[in-house]
C-alpha cells in the first residue's frame, strides 16, 4: 500500500472545498484536495439555474459558472488535486489523521496534520418518509431529478407530484415544466413552505405550480412503475385528515424532504455532532472537537446560499494551515442559542484565542417573525446586535461579532432576540 504525508487534507471539491485547499494553500501548508467524484464543483455542477454569487462576485451566476471560476484559481494555484477517490475509511493517530483513500490503482494511506470535511449534504430518501403503498419505479429526491435531466439528459417523469417544498423540490418543478413534463403540484406536510420565497414565487407561482399547505402524499401505487398517488391533508400533528384523499394519476414522486450533513467521516474521526444541525460542533474557524479537523460548508450545517459556503471553506482552510503552523491553543467560549426563537445557531463555540478572525454566527429562526433585533451579549452585554426585517426558517441569516468587545473574563455568550417590533408576519 501506498503511504502519503501532508499538512492539510481537504475532503470534497464543492465551492466549500475549493475555497478551503485554496486558502490552505496560500497559508503556507502542503494541500492536496481530494473528490470521489471526475470532475470539481460538488452539487453545483448540476444546478444550471442562476441565482449564485450575487454575495461574493456581485453577479447572478448558474452553478456550473460559480464552480467554474473556482476550479480555474485551483487550477492557477498549481493544487494537488486527487478526483475519482473516495476517503472510505479514516481514524485518528495521535496528533494525525489517517484517511484510506480508494481510486482505480487501489488504497492509499494519507496521514494529515489537519483535515479538512468539505463533504456536503445528503438528501433524505424515500425511507425516512413514512408513506404506504408498493415501492415502483419512479419515486426519487428531487436532486437525483434534477442530475437526470441536468446532467445525464433524461426526462425522468412525465407526469408527477412533488412531495416537499424544500428549494431543490422548487427548482425542479421549473426545471421539470420548462422540459414538458406535468407537475401536479407540490405537497407540503407543514402550514410554511421549507423554500426561499424567491424560489415559491419564481418556480411554481410563475409556472402556475400549486403549493398544497398542510397536505401530503399518503399511498403510493403502481407494480414496476409509479401509477398514481393519494394525497390527503394534515391536521396540526401532521396526521392525515379521514375524508380529504385525494388520487392522482401519475409517473413520478419527486421527494425534497430535507437535507442532512454527510458526516460518516467526521464520525469515523470521533468528531462530536451537534443534534440540532446534525454537522460537527465547531467554533468560528470550522474547528471541531477534535484538534486538527475542520469542518465548512453544507457538512457543517445545511445552508442556502454558495457565498456563504466558500466563505466557511476560506476560514476553515486558513485556520487549517495556521494550526500546522503551530496554533494549538484554543480557549472555547460556548455561544448558547435561545431555543425558543432560534432552530440553531452555528459555530457553537468561538476561539478567544483566534480574535483576528472575527466571528460570524449563521441562524435560522424557529418560525417566521417580522422587525427582529436579534443581538449577541456576553455577561449582560451586547456585544452584537442586527434589525432583520423579518426571520423565516428557510432563510439562514448571519451576524458578525467583533471578539475584542468580549470582556476576557467571560465564560459563555448568548444569542437571541432583543425585540420582535411586529409580531408574527403571516406569508
Ligand atoms: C439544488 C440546489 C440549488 C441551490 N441553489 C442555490 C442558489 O440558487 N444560490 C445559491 O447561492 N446557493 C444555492 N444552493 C446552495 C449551495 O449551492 C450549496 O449549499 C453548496 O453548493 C454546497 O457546497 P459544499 O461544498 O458544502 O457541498 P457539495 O457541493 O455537495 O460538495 C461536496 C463534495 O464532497 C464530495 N464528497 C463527499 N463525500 C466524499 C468522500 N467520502 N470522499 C471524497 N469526496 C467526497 C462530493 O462528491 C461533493 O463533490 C443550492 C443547492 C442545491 C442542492
Amino acid at each position: 500500500m501506498i503511504v502519503r504525508n501532508v499538512d492539510v487534507a481537504v475532503l470534497g471539491a464543492g465551492p466549500a472545498g475549493m475555497a478551503a485547499a485554496l486558502a490552505a494553500a496560500r497559508g503556507g501548508a502542503d494541500t492536496v484536495l481530494i473528490e470521489r467524484e471526475s470532475h470539481l464543483g460538488g452539487i453545483l455542477k448540476q444546478c444550471v439555474h442562476d441565482g449564485f454569487g450575487l454575495v461574493r462576485f456581485g453577479e447572478k451566476l448558474s452553478g456550473p459558472e460559480y464552480a467554474g471560476r473556482f476550479v480555474r484559481m485551483v487550477r492557477e494555484a498549481g493544487l494537488a488535486v486527487l478526483t475519482s477517490t473516495f476517503v472510505a475509511e479514516a481514524c485518528r493517530d495521535g496528533d494525525e489523521s489517517i484517511l484510506m483513500l480508494v481510486d482505480r490503482r487501489g488504497v492509499t494511506e494519507l496521514h494529515a496534520k489537519a483535515v479538512v470535511l468539505a463533504t456536503g449534504c445528503r438528501e433524505r430518501s424515500a425511507r425516512q418518509v413514512m408513506i404506504q403503498g408498493t415501492r415502483p419505479a419512479g419515486v426519487m429526491t428531487a436532486g437525483a431529478a434534477q442530475y437526470y435531466v441536468n446532467v445525464l439528459g433524461y426526462l425522468p417523469t412525465t407526469r408527477c407530484v412533488i412531495l416537499g417544498s424544500g428549494d431543490i423540490g422548487l427548482i425542479m418543478a421549473r426545471r421539470l415544466t420548462l422540459e414538458g413534463a406535468e407537475v401536479l403540484g407540490v405537497f407540503e406536510a407543514k402550514s410554511i413552505p421549507s423554500g426561499l420565497s424567491r424560489n415559491i414565487a419564481q418556480c411554481l407561482d410563475d409556472f402556475g405550480i400549486e403549493l398544497h399547505l398542510s397536505r401530503t402524499v399518503t399511498r403510493i401505487f403502481g407494480d414496476d412503475r409509479v401509477e398514481a398517488v393519494e394525497t390527503a391533508a394534515v391536521d396540526e400533528k401532521m396526521r392525515p385528515v379521514a375524508g380529504t384523499e385525494e388520487r392522482l394519476s401519475c409517473d413520478g414522486v419527486i421527494l425534497s424532504v430535507g437535507l442532512i450533513p454527510e458526516n460518516e467521516v467526521a464520525e469515523a474521526l470521533d468528531v462530536p455532532i451537534d443534534p440540532a444541525t446534525r454537522g460537527p460542533l465547531m467554533d468560528q474557524n470550522g474547528q471541531t472537537q477534535v484538534l486538527g479537523v475542520f469542518v465548512c460548508g453544507n457538512a457543517s450545517h445545511v445552508n442556502d446560499l454558495v457565498d456563504y459556503v466558500s466563505e466557511s471553506g476560506e476560514r476553515a482552510g486558513a485556520a487549517a494551515a495556521a494550526f500546522v503552523a503551530g496554533r494549538r491553543t484554543r480557549r472555547l467560549l460556548p455561544v448558547i442559542a435561545d431555543s425558543t426563537v432560534l432552530l440553531y445557531a452555528v459555530p457553537q463555540f468561538v476561539d478567544m484565542d483566534a480574535p483576528e478572525s472575527g466571528a460570524v454566527v449563521y441562524f435560522r429562526s424557529r418560525e417566521e417573525l417580522g422587525v427582529t433585533v436579534v443581538q449577541v451579549t456576553a455577561g449582560g452585554e451586547t456585544v452584537a446586535r442586527h434589525r432583520y426585517q423579518h426571520l423565516r426558517p428557510p432563510e439562514m441569516e448571519r451576524l458578525e461579532i467583533d471578539l475584542s468587545r468580549i470582556p476576557f473574563d467571560i465564560t459563555f455568550l448568548n444569542i437571541g432576540t432583543e425585540s420582535v417590533a411586529v409580531a408574527e408576519v403571516k406569508s
